[in-house]
């Protein structure tokens, strides 16, 4: 490696999970196999007959091995997807058209499968059902895996024996994510994302180095360059020198040491030097996610999005399987809450399973509780989950994107449809749930007051508060300087909607991304947030923090922040005050 100094390449992204991993570049390859068609000789189509049979039996094969580590690794509930695969290749017409294919027309194997792959393509274009529409594009992904087993090249460049393996693609989406082996992918970088993307945020719930919002990067490295990642500052290098090389080693010894003495807090009291208690929470896309919540001394799940249970399937998860999931939920984190979002699909999380119009403005449009309101029938079947739930453990609910007293009075209304349904059905459930709702629309912030009236506790979302407020997409990576969470307007908007929830003597929290930043926790302590949820690893950072301010001095800090004029006099002033107070609690 020394010897290639002068090759060594340092690009700066967005950190998107942190921890600094060494490893090999492997391309995402999700360009199209190409075939060209070659005529062949009748007594020659027998073993072209022979060839797809082969390349199926042999794409069926991996596509179980694949289920099976899914299966170990992530949970049942996202097998669906795989098991659509393997229907589609034992669909009798794929394989009996390309049969008669290479039988009538004398073509090759490869060319048959396509001729039969463009069929397939032109009978559901015609369909009007959006859902079946899209079903073409698992037979084409389905077909593309049999095509490379056919010609030796492997498609899933997730899953390659060897390990230790950095991916690089220009985006991944929640699903590929989920495909991910930990043992053999290390870390990965995108060209696309913003910090708050929820491909970044699943990574750093799996604990996945990860650098997005690195435009280009495919163009600069090729499969098998030697890769550092530093997730923590959003740092790639590519061809690192020996001496480079060295550094990181021993800034990942000193990371992974850090980690080490951070869990050793995981049993002391999340509670200031003046004594003043606050709970820790963690937020979880799954409930294998739970056990790390534990691990790193959180109390509770302050945020359960449940829309992962949703997505990457080819049917809606119905009550009993929801109810399953989240009893199981409450049952691992007993005696402490889980808080379970209703679905919150649309932005930019996947609703292809969900039968919706494209939208000029996802992000604006039928999105969260505007979906749920819009279809009652999905709605209370989760409801209904989530109530017979709490029945096994301390369970709460909240609704995502509330802009208005009169959403939370019509789920209210459904929520009391719903315990009605299980009372006569005599279902066990919990009558007395707490209802909450997030605070993530600026209309919600100047509402607050009116909003509390209604439900037992807020949670705060400034993943989408600074989105809307400061009209900043969070997935855009050309905007990342502008996403700022200490903008006097967002500070404004903690500090009424903290005021607004103390007035009504209800709890208050945040479950977005600012939570989890251990340098903002004494402005967050001061403006009079008490309960905090983020990712399971910021916890103990959080807490370390914590355990060195005083809340008296807190309060003051955060009236000072109030005064000034910009995110960026904001910052200045936080640093001072760190530094001087809590340097080494915050790196
Ligand atoms: C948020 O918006 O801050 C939040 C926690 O929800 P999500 O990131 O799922 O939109
Ligand atoms: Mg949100």
């Amino acid at each position: 490696m020394g010897s290639e100094k002068n090759n060594t390449r340092i690009f700066h992204g967005v950190g998107a999970s942190p921890g600094i991993v060494i490893g090999e570049a492997r391309i995402a390859d999700r360009s199209r196999v190409a075939v060209v068609e070659v005529p062949i000789d009748p007594a020659e189509v027998p073993s072209e007959i022979k060839r797809v049979r082969k390349a199926l039996d042999e794409t069926k094969a991996e596509l179980k091995a694949l289920k099976e580590e899914i299966a170990e690794n992530k949970g049942l509930e996202h097998l669906y997807v795989i098991d659509t695969h393997l229907l589609i290749l034992e669909d009798s017409m794929l394989i009996g058209e390309t049969v008669q294919c290479i039988e009538n027309e004398k073509i090759n194997a490869e060319a048959a499968l396509k001729k039969t792959l463009k069929k397939f393509k032109e009978f559901f274009e015609g369909i009007e059902d959006e859902y079946l529409r899209e079903r073409s594009g698992d037979i084409e992904t389905v077909v593309e895996r049999v095509l490379r087993n056919m010609l030796g090249k492997r498609h899933e460049p997730f899953l390659e024996s060897g390990g230790r393996v950095i991916i690089v693609a220009h985006d991944l989406s929640p699903a590929d994510i989920l495909q991910i082996d930990k043992n053999k992918v290390i870390g990965f970088v995108t060209e696309l994302g913003g910090k708050t993307s929820h491909t970044a945020i699943l990574s750093r719930s799996l604990e996945i180095p990860a650098v997005v919002g690195l435009e280009k990067i495919l163009s600069e490295l090729s499969n098998g360059d030697p890769v550092i990642i530093d997730g923590k500052n959003g740092v790639v290098i590519v061809n690192p020198d020996e001496q480079t090389f060295r550094d990181y080693l021993q800034n990942k010894q000193y990371y992974e040491y850090q980690e080490r003495e951070l869990l050793k807090l995981r049993d002391l009291p999340a509670e200031t030097v003046d004594g003043y208690r606050i709970s820790l929470k963690g937020n979880v896309e799954f409930v294998e996610e739970i056990p790390s919540i534990r691990k790193h001394g959180g109390e509770g799940v302050g945020l359960y999005r449940t829309e992962m249970l949703f997505i990457n399937r080819n049917s809606l998860p119905d009550e009993e399987e929801q109810f399953r999931v989240y009893a199981e939920a409450a049952r691992q984190m007993a005696p402490f809450p889980v808080t379970i979002r209703t679905l919150d699909v649309g932005g930019d999380k996947f609703i292809h399973d969900l039968n919706l119009d494209d939208e000029l403005n996802p992000a604006l449009g039928v999105r969260a509780i505007r979906l749920s309101l819009r279809q009652p029938g999905i709605f209370k079947s989760q409801l209904r989950a989530i109530l017979r739930a709490g029945a096994f453990g301390k369970v709460r609910i909240f609704f995502p994107m509330i802009s208005g007293v009169g959403e939370i009075r019509e789920a209210k209304a459904l929520l009391d449809e719903a315990k009605n349904e299980l009372r006569e059905a005599c279902i066990p459930f919990d009558e007395n749930i707490e209802i909450g709702i997030m605070i993530e629309t600026p209309s919600a912030v100047i509402i607050a007051d009116l909003l509390a009236r209604e439900v037992d506790f807020f949670s705060v979302g400034t993943n989408d508060l600074i989105q809307y407020s400061l009209a900043i997409d969070r997935t855009n990576e050309h905007l990342s300087e502008l996403y700022e969470p200490l903008h006097p307007a967002v500070l404004r908007s903690l500090k009424m909607i903290s005021d607004a929830a103390h007035a009504a003597d209800i709890d208050v929290c945040i479950c977005g991304e600012m939570a989890g930043e251990p340098a903002y926790l004494p402005i967050l302590l001061g403006l009079g947030y008490e309960e905090l949820s983020m990712n399971a690893v910021s916890i103990p950072k959080v807490k370390k923090v914590l355990r060195r301010c005083s809340r008296g001095e807190a309060v003051t800090l955060a009236q000072q922040a109030l005064t000034f004029s910009t995110a960026a006099e904001v910052e200045s002033y936080l640093q001072s005050q760190i530094t001087a107070r809590y340097s080494e609690s915050i790196d």
